[in-house]
């Protein structure tokens, strides 16, 4: 025999988006019950910010978002805002800072960001069943519906589905979400990693090898788009910051222009030197600019060993072309297993901006990551969790 349990608010996934959704509700006087698979909850905000959470950035906009409808995610974020988020830190004293492009940082760890949700949760009077293994839900005759566990039912009035995305499955990333919405025949967009490392192809990988461990600032683009940051060089490929913010933007098969002097004209800085009857080695000149163990891979010796007045014209826009427009064609991205987020979800054309919930599914709520809704690197993810978790939980 089954055991009964009825609450008025059942939330699937204890992460950032069902945490916040759980403290509004709870706020609101209603019974709310967090069911997640997991043993701990919030283990990607424990993990995320190298461990020190970049909680949200001081410019939100809704261009930093990816979805199949731009404008979805505007309700939500002008509703509950990064000051909103801010205003909580405060009320918790969690000592943070700013890093560059406005992005968020815990001074200490990214626990205090947790330890402030689940105190938040504890005030509202939030349960949060933890190791819950659900086997099915139903629609209820009555309005509502009924989550089976391992030997329990609970009903509820109002389901909210926070169960995340698809990357870092060895945490408990699962597609449960995608599949409850399927099974209210929901649309989900075809989902793919998103703000994730590149994989060359064998003969690059041979190649760029020696630069494992290098960084340099670059900028990085394709026809959609282009981002200014560092690169990082694995023993795989490409990673860093500017990687994985081009990376949501990239299909397979594509190629990237990467300039690897962003910052600086190379032609118009050879031919200046020319004119200032420099008489160095070009090999040397570069090597002022960029890592050394780099500019042989990208010019060869004959060129690299003339001296600057030595160089035609030709030559010059060759060499500046080298560095500007290196393209590289990705062979792959690491996927789900390193990926920060995941690209699609839940259809938004299916549920409301203003309150979560699924326009033909009366009391089921989608929020978070499950949607479709991505942000670039630097807070956003978590600042789009706050904000439809918020909403949702005003109404749930
Ligand atoms: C390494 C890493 C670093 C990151 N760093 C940042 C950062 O610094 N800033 C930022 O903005 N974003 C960052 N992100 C992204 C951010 O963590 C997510 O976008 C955010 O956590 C999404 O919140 P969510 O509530 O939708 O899902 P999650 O926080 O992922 O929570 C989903 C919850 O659902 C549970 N669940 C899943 N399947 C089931 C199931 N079948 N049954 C029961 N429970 C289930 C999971 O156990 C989990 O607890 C990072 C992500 C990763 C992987």
């Amino acid at each position: 025999m089954s055991n009964r349990l009825e609450v008025d608010v059942i939330i699937i996934g204890a992460g950032a988006s069902g945490l916040m959704c759980a403290i509004e509700a709870g706020k609101r006087q209603r019974t709310v019950l967090v069911l997640d698979h997991a043993n701990k909850a919030g283990k990607k905000i424990l993990m995320s910010g190298g461990g020190r959470c970049n909680f949200t950035n001081y410019t939100v906009e809704a261009e930093n978002y990816l979805s199949e409808n731009v404008h979805f995610c505007k309700s939500a974020l002008s509703r509950f805002t990064q000051w909103d988020f801010l205003e909580m830190i405060h009320a918790h004293s969690i000592p943070h800072h700013e890093r560059e492009h406005g992005q968020l940082f815990c001074n200490e760890t990214a626990r205090d960001i947790l330890n402030m949700l689940l105190t938040e949760c504890d005030r509202a009077s939030v349960r949060i069943q933890l190791q819950a293994e659900i086997k099915d839900i139903r629609q209820n005759k009555q309005p509502g519906f009924t989550v089976r566990l391992k030997g329990q039912d609970i009903s509820c009035q109002s389901l909210v589905v926070a169960t995340g995305g698809l990357s870092i499955p060895k945490i408990g990333a699962t597609p449960f979400g995608y599949k409850i919405a399927e099974q209210f025949n929901i649309n989900v967009i075809a989902t793919r990693a998103g703000l994730v490392p590149f994989t060359f192809h064998v003969q690059d990988k041979q190649k760029f090898a020696i630069l494992s461990g290098l960084a340099l600032p670059c900028t990085i683009s394709n026809a959609r788009q282009s981002f200014t940051e560092n690169l990082l060089f694995t023993h795989r490929g490409i990673s860093g910051p500017v990687v994985l913010q081009i990376s949501s933007y990239w299909r397979e098969g594509e190629e990237l222009t990467i300039d690897l002097l962003p910052h600086l004209d190379l032609q118009q800085a050879l031919l200046k030197a020319q004119q200032e009857n420099n008489k160095v080695k070009l090999k040397k000149f570069l090597s002022q600019l960029l890592a050394k163990r780099l500019v042989p891979l990208f010019l060869p010796d004959n060129i690299l060993e003339s001296t600057l007045p030595d160089l035609s014209h030709k030559q010059i826009q060759f060499i500046a072309q080298q560095f500007h427009e290196w393209t590289v064609k990705p062979n792959a991205t690491e996927g789900y297993r390193t990926a920060e987020v995941t690209l699609g979800g839940v259809d938004c054309h299916a549920i409301s901006s203003k309150t979560m919930q699924a326009n033909q599914v009366k009391g089921l709520y989608f929020i978070g990551e499950v949607v479709d809704v991505t942000g670039w690197l630097g807070g956003f993810n978590f600042q789009w969790a706050w904000a439809s978790g918020w909403c949702a939980g005003q109404v749930v």
